[in-house]
């Protein structure tokens, strides 16, 4: 039986080759949850086990329910029906109950709440496969964020009265920021929070471009302070789709059909402040933002497997000049660098992934032990401060504490990269796809078309390319990407890869050098080159994260096709060979762009600025 997640070699071996364990049990917190939830597992083989088995019923369900429906989606769309309600396209309203019967929505959330209580890393995988089957439905699928900003941060009664609905599947919710006149910049929105004499909260204004804005939970960033300008004066609520929230209209848009993107006129609308005021979008929208960039990742991955597919099949069929198109130079070498800048891309999004885990797994281990803490200095009283004996205490929380802090300033370079890298491959890839399909590709015969145009939003919402470099270039010059490019070198490889990691070496010193130069011209300079930056940064993780599956300890043989392309004839092939070859790749075009970008960088050139209006001639006049 087909299955998207079994059928893919790479997720298989990376399943296996992350230490899943260690992640299992900082979310189990050492597998206490056992005692009280007869489902939650009592061990890391258990957890892991579990991980496996949903992800393998999601994969049949996206193989054979969800993908065959995506096409008849992508042509029906979603409907604003007269009274003010949408309908979604029938493949979505369907795929979406299925999801629900799966018991996958809620795949983050604690137990108690009915969720899967799963690292983030496994969710991205799901992600990732259901986006391959459907990249529309995913917009509904993948906005499980909303119930998780709920759980971080809502107060216990706003968490029961929707939680359980969330992971039930009853209810989907929408993340309600954007604005006409506040995009990538937040900070500027208007629409109005208010109080009634009785403490009431009530929202009032317009919305734009959000996805599912249909949905039955709506969490809304809004001014609650009409005095204060900027982030400052902005705070989260929670409200429900009901008479004073409407539609005003879907947006006609070139991709994810499936997805309805509403725009929401909220007149007067009966709502619940989440958290305290004023931290709406300097801590929760940043949140929540945070764990939708890296969906979007895994969204992009999903598209760009699924393009690839469609190339790779065609290349090996379709014959020109008297051999099978695959065999020509130009063909080919798309293909390769297809599948091998996706494989760059998992690669970066899972281990973005395991590091956001561990840094959640170490910001609850800290919060608990100080809590813990606060009890037993409480219990015993003060003179345990004076006795000093609890220093060997102090010294295990104060280890905790860097931790915290290491993995949560490397989850906030990583998201971003992750979420550049892959949405801007996907693009590429998917545009490649219909370049290997020729004039065939550019019909609608054949999804690529499809993928391609699904695969445009990626780079715009959850912000842009261009923000996420903003976010990123500050872990490059402040030298984060630097300790964590030390930190992969530091890991031991196997001796077949040790050109490669001089090579990357050798890159690193470039990157080293081109920030010292960046930085001595000044901010502008940064925001103007940041994106060459980031890109250094980006190819040589990505080289040592291939050197690291190179070296990988999982035996495993993975299919190369046969000469003759049957598909039941396949050879087989050592993972590590495979990867070493990968990374061979990779590493090998990639030393070439790092050596010429970092001598664009140290060009000085600050054209951009000075030359501006000459080279870019006036606004057109119509
Ligand atoms: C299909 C779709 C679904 C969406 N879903 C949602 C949703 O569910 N919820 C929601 O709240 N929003 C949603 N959005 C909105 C989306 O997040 C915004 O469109 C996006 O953040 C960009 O904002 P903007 O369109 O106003 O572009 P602008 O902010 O006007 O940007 C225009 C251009 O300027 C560049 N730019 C702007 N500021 C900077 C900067 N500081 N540095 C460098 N370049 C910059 C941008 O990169 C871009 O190239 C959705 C949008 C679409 C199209």
């Amino acid at each position: 039986m087909a299955n998207f997640y079994r059928d893919n070699d790479d997720i298989q071996f990376l399943f296996r080759h992350t230490d899943l364990g260690v992640l299992a049990g900082l979310c189990e917190e050492d597998f206490k949850f056992s005692s009280e939830f007869d489902y939650a597992p009592g061990s890391a083989d258990e957890a892991i086990q579990n991980y496996d088995m949903v992800l393998e019923s999601l994969g049949q369900l996206s193989a054979g329910f969800i993908s065959p429906r995506a096409e008849d989606v992508d042509r029906e769309g979603n409907t604003l029906n007269e009274d003010g309600s949408v309908s979604y396209a029938k493949g979505i309203q369907e795929s979406l109950e299925k999801l629900a019967q799966a018991e996958v929505m809620g795949f983050t959330l604690p137990y108690r709440f009915g969720g899967l209580n799963f690292p983030n890393l496994v969710y991205s995988m799901a992600i990732e496969i259901v986006s391959r089957a459907d990249a529309a439905l995913m917009n509904i699928f993948g906005l499980q964020g909303i119930a998780e900003t709920i759980n971080a941060f809502a107060s216990e009664e706003i968490k029961q009265k929707y939680l359980h609905d969330f992971t039930a599947g009853k209810v989907t919710g929408a993340m309600v920021l954007t604005e006409p006149d506040a995009g990538s910049d937040l900070q500027s929105v208007k629409l109005r929070a208010f109080e009634d004499d009785k403490g009431n909260w009530f929202l009032h204004g317009v919305k734009r471009f959000i996805t599912n804005g249909c949905g039955d939970v709506l969490l809304v960033l809004a001014r609650s302070e009409p005095d204060r300008a900027g982030g400052l004066g902005l705070s989260l609520f929670v409200c429900e789709r009901g008479p004073t929230v409407h539609i005003r209209r879907l947006e006609d848009k070139l991709g994810i059909q499936g997805s309805p993107t509403c725009e929401i006129f909220f007149d007067n609308t009966p709502c619940e402040l989440i958290g305290e005021r004023q931290r709406g979008l300097v801590t929760y929208v940043m949140s929540l933002m945070n764990g939708a960039r890296i969906g979007i990742a895994a969204q992009s991955i999903g598209i760009a497997e699924a393009a690839f597919r469609v190339a790779r099949d065609y290349a090996a069929m379709r014959y020109q000049f008297g051999v099978a198109i695959e065999k020509l130079p130009a063909v080919r070498d798309m293909l390769i660098d297809m599948k091998t800048t996706i494989e760059a891309g998992r690669a970066l999004l899972y281990e973005t992934s395991r590091v956001v885990d561990m840094e959640i797994g170490y910001a609850e281990r800290l919060e608990c032990d100080s809590r813990l803490r606060g009890n037993d200095i409480k219990k015993r009283g003060n003179d345990i401060k004076k006795r000093g004996n609890n220093s060997g205490g102090k010294e295990e929380a104060k280890q905790l504490k860097n931790e915290s802090r290491r993995y949560k300033r490397y989850a906030a370079m990583l998201t971003p990269m992750s979420k550049y890298y892959c949405s801007e491959m996907c693009n590429k890839v998917a545009y490649d796809s219909i370049q290997v399909l020729g004039g065939s590709g550019y019909m609608r015969d054949y999804a690529c078309e499809r993928h391609a145009r699904d695969a445009r939003i990626t780079t715009i919402y959850e912000g842009t390319s261009q923000l996420q470099i903003v976010a990123a270039v500050r872990g490059v010059c402040s030298g984060t990407a630097e300790k964590f490019i030390t930190e992969l070198a530091g890991q031991s490889y196997e001796p077949e890869v040790k050109g490669l990691l001089e090579k990357l070496a050798e890159g690193t010193e470039q990157l080293k050098s081109s920030v010292a130069f960046v930085k001595e011209q000044g901010t502008e300079y940064m925001d103007l080159y940041g994106r060459a930056l980031v890109d250094i940064a980006i190819d040589l993780i990505n080289g040592y994260l291939f050197c690291g599956q190179a070296s990988t300890k999982v035996d495993m043989e993975v299919a190369v096709s046969t000469k003759d392309n049957s598909a039941n004839n396949n050879e087989t092939v050592c993972i590590k060979k495979r990867k070493a070859k990968i990374a061979r790749r990779y590493i090998t075009k990639n030393a070439a762009k790092i050596t010429a970008l970092a001598e664009l960088i140290r060009t000085g050139d600050k054209s951009t600025f000075s030359d501006y209006d000459a080279l870019i001639g006036p606004v057109p006049v119509e």
